[in-house]
């Protein structure tokens, strides 16, 4: 498999861990967008949310609430921004799927 953050799921590639379960892990991003910049992977290799299927549905919201615990505890009550980005023209670049928290600074809309 060569899938980044496969690799990373593996330990193969190390990553700043901030979280880890049975399905999902998250690690600092490499190149950090704002004071927070965490990434939230699904164990399982799932391409985008394109390839997402309905039994997804309960490990998607799952990663929902990591993200809600994540922000949590790195205290971004005054708020923060979830993204998904999705193929090309959504900007992604790694392909298997994964939430971004971004934190600790304003955001701004529309996003670029
Ligand atoms: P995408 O552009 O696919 O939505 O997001 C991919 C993210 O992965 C980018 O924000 C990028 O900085 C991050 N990234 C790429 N390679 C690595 C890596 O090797 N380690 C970590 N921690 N993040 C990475
Ligand atoms: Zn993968």
């Amino acid at each position: 498999m060569s899938c980044l953050f496969c690799k990373i799921v593996s330990g193969e590639i190390p990553a700043a861990r901030v979280y880890e379960d049975a399905d999902a892990i998250a690690f600092s991003d490499i190149n950090p967008q704002a004071p927070v910049h965490i990434l939230v992977v699904p164990k399982r290799h799932i391409v985008s949310l394109d390839e997402a299927k309905a039994e997804d549905n309960a490990l998607l919201g799952r990663m929902l609430s990591v993200v809600a615990k994540i922000a949590a505890e790195k205290q971004l009550a005054s708020g923060y921004r979830t993204v998904i980005n999705t193929g090309d023209e959504g900007g992604q670049t790694v392909e298997h799927l994964h939430f971004h928290l971004l934190g600790g600074r304003a955001m701004h809309w529309p996003p670029g």
